[in-house]
């Protein structure tokens, strides 16, 4: 699978090539449906959410070129298996906080992720418009959900010339990479993509 997406040049740094090999996604999959695990789509994890396609976990990886020892912020737990990826690509000197507002949702990325060895990621259930604020500021910030626009706790909880990766607009959305630079944040949309909705305070009211 890593191979396909590689020859596809989706995969391009040796790191998220890594990353990718070493995170067996199958844990992160319901057992009903875990001979699906390495083929490229999404997959249904109970509550009517989804583990990402590993492309776009790929996409995300790629474009917020993480770095070892960062600390970053993922709103949308989910399964893990994002968390993970980006875990391994960070090392052990970095950090993933996720936030999840399924309680059911986020002990099971718990379970998974300690199934898979993770030490370097907390999920903690919430509503991740607001943010962490406790483990602010974080060098990166990855949103696995579609936002009508950037909360603006996620922007203040970037440190100057970090960057958020957020899905904008109902589907399709537009992915969006954002730099905080000072109090502007230079924007470029990456292109189309699938997400479901970012609820909560500054989520989507109309589901
Ligand atoms: N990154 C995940 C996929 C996430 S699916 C993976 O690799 O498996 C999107 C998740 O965002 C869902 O679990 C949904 O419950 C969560 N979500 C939606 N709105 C949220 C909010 N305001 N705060 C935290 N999580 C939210």
């Amino acid at each position: 699978m890593v191979q396909l997406l590689k020859m596809e040049g989706i995969v391009r740094t040796g790191a998220v090539e890594k990353a990718m090999l070493e995170t067996p996604r199958h844990i992160y999959v319901p057992e009903g449906i875990r001979h699906l695990s390495y083929e490229d789509a999404p997959l249904p994890i109970g509550e009517g959410q989804t583990i990402s396609a590993p492309h776009m976990v790929a996409i995300m990886c790629e474009a917020l070129q993480l770095k070892p020892g960062e600390k970053v912020l993922e709103i949308g737990a989910g399964s893990g298996y994002h968390a993970a990826v980006m875990s391994r690509i960070v090392g052990g000197k970095g950090m993933i906080f996720s936030v999840e507002r399924i309680e059911a949702v986020a002990k099971n990325a718990t379970l998974n992720l300690e199934a898979d060895g993770r030490v370097n990621v907390k999920v903690v259930i919430g509503d991740g418009t607001m943010g962490l604020p406790e483990f602010a500021p974080y060098d990166a910030i990855t949103v696995t959900c579609a936002a009508p626009e950037i909360p603006k706790p996620l922007i203040e909880q970037i440190r100057e010339g970090g960057r958020i990766l957020i899905p904008i607009g109902r589907m399709p959305s537009d992915l969006i990479l954002a730099i905080k630079n000072g109090p502007k944040l230079e924007k470029k949309n990456l292109g189309g993509c699938m997400f479901v909705p970012m609820v909560g305070e500054y989520g989507f009211k109309d589901l």
